[in-house]
């Protein structure tokens, strides 16, 4: 095994998982740190109750919230990192997103640089991760320097009646982007099925658009590429000066080894990438490894989100329903003055992801079952921009645990919009009271725990009293330290938030590219 490497990455999910697909063409030596293994492909894949019931994927981790209450939060330790389960809804920032935007409970500051400056990058992701969509439908979308690599996904039946219902009552609803591997020219060639398993679920037939399966496996057999899995880095180790990191700790097959590179990326999640920082003070750095602003693991966020169960008279017979997306509000509207967020679908409901709730009674179905529920059910997922709050932080006990503060903003935007989708679904047959909140997606009911949408601690920018990492992501107070998770995020926008870590680590890689010419 090589000593020293060019770079070493840790964490192969959106960031690290892409950074290293980025890297591995220069034939620099690259090592990949990975905690978690493969993971197995199984029936259970595709099954709810391991899945949602059992949480068989979630990683056995224990942290703590703000008054040390321990919970499981729902972080996938595997190769691939949370993509491995995503909903595949790829989707850009809206060119306001990079600005700053006034919200009800503040303000979501602006990124260091334009939609316009980013934009390249988007393009180039959406090439890698295959995403369908449709451009010119939705009324929010930024300019686009290349049109999506694939057609949009098709609406089944039940969802193209929603679509023509809101078309109809002066509502834009789009083709959700999605990055999944279907070919509807060529169903008998395409390697997606289209199935119901899709959000939530790994892909049994490898046939979602994550990093496993785009970025990392077409290059971990390349000679100047190493993958350890069962690798969980520790702590960093700095020169003497404090600007220079020398040793990466990695605790695997029981012990301790350490790994040399000549740039080191982290990109651990944007939690663990603080923990990590945070676990790796010295006298240098005694408030963690590049925290002299002490903003490492501050201005978490995870987005304000709602799922939304929509029961409709006539069954859903949908089997891939996220298709369908709504931005009418994701900005002020001439009736609210603050931006709302984005309306889309998520994977269908079934009964035996939902057991353990009750189902509520509604004037139309006063008996029925969870069955019956599901059956009729249409799902709707409701983000709005949290903001970047200093208290929402991430911070490390004496034993190295997490510890996760959080505090909801913009609860009043995110009621307004819940009151939008009830208003606009009267124009589609399924009134307001048989709109019901669904619980068990995302472990909504344990909200802190629900980390899937995780940015933040690390954010960029060119003030280093105010951020950690500059306009590259390198860390401002060392010379080979770089985060390309989504810790990197000065603020969330309100949607989902996968594309933009991709297209990111594809702008780092490229930054990279030219450091090491
Ligand atoms: C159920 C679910 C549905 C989602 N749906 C969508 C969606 O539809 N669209 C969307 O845009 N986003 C979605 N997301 C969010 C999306 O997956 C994440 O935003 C994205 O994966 C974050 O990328 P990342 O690189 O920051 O972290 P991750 O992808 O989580 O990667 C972090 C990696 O680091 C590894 N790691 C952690 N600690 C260490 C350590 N100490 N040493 C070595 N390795 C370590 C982890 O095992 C992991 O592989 C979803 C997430 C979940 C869980
Ligand atoms: S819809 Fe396609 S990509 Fe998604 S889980 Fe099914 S086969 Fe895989």
């Amino acid at each position: 095994m090589t000593e020293n490497y060019d770079v070493i990455i840790i964490g192969t999910g959106a960031g690290g998982g892409t950074l290293a697909h980025a890297l591995a063409d220069s034939g620099k030596q690259i090592l990949l740190l990975e905690r978690g293994d493969f993971l197995p492909r199984e029936m259970d894949n595709w099954d709810p109750k391991p899945v949602f019931v059992d949480g068989k994927y979630i990683s056995a981790d224990k942290w703590f919230d703000r008054d040390g209450k321990p919970f499981q939060p729902q972080v996938h330790y595997f190769v691939g990192g949370a993509t491995k389960m995503y909903g595949a809804a790829l989707y850009r920032l809206r060119p306001q997103d990079f600005s700053e935007l006034e919200h009800a409970s503040g303000i979501s500051p602006a990124w260091p640089l334009s939609y316009d400056e980013f934009e390249p990058w988007y393009s180039k992701a959406e090439q890698l991760y295959h995403v369908h969509g449709n451009a010119g439908e939705d009324p929010t979308e930024g300019h686009r320097s290349a049109p999506y690599p694939w057609p949009a996904v098709s609406h089944e039946d039940r969802i193209q009646q929603i679509a023509d219902d809101l078309a109809k009552g002066g509502y834009h609803p789009f083709h959700a982007p999605c990055g999944i591997m279907l070919d509807e020219a060529s169903r008998p060639r395409s390697i997606c099925i289209r199935c119901s398993w899709c959000d939530g679920y790994p892909c049994l037939v490898h046939a979602k658009a994550d990093a496993d399966v785009v970025a990392v496996r077409p290059v971990m057999h390349r000679p100047n590429v190493t993958l350890l899995t069962g690798s969980e880095v520790t702590k960093l180790e700095t020169d003497s000066s404090g600007r220079v990191v020398t040793g990466v700790v990695v605790s695997r097959d029981g012990g301790n080894e350490v790994y040399h590179g000549d740039i080191v990326v982290v990109s651990a999640g944007a939690a663990n990438s603080a923990k990590l920082l945070l676990n790796s003070a010295t006298d240098v750095h005694p408030s963690g490894l590049a925290n002299g602003s002490d903003q490492v693991g501050r201005n978490y966020m995870f987005h304000n989100c709602k799922a939304i169960v929509a029961l409709s008279k006539e069954k859903n017979d949908t089997v891939f329903q996220k298709t369908l997306g709504i931005n009418d509000f994701y900005l002020a509207t001439k009736d609210y003055q603050w931006p709302m967020g984005n309306i889309q679908m998520i994977g269908k409901s079934n009964a035996e992801a939902m057991r353990g709730e009750q189902p509520e009674k509604t004037m139309f179905a006063p008996n029925w079952t969870l069955s019956d529920v599901a059956e009729h059910a249409v799902d709707f997922w409701l983000t709005t921009e949290d903001l970047p709050v200093p208290e929402n932080r991430v911070t490390t006990d004496q034993d190295g645990n997490v510890h996760l503060a959080y505090s909801s903003t913009n609860d009043e935007e995110a009621d307004h919009l819940y009151g939008e989708l009830k208003k606009i679904l009267n124009h589609t047959g399924m009134a307001q009271h048989h709109v019901l909140r669904k619980n068990f997606y995302m472990s909504m009911d344990v909200p802190v725990a629900g980390v899937a949408h995780q940015a933040g601690t690390c954010r960029f920018g060119a003030d280093p009293a105010t951020s950690v990492l500059d306009g590259n992501c390198k860390a401002h107070e060392l010379d080979n330290l770089y985060v390309v998770d989504t810790s990197f995020f000065p603020s969330i926008g309100a949607v989902n938030p996968a594309l933009t870590a991709m297209a990111n680590a594809l702008r780092v890689g490229d930054h990279l590219l030219s450091r090491m010419a």
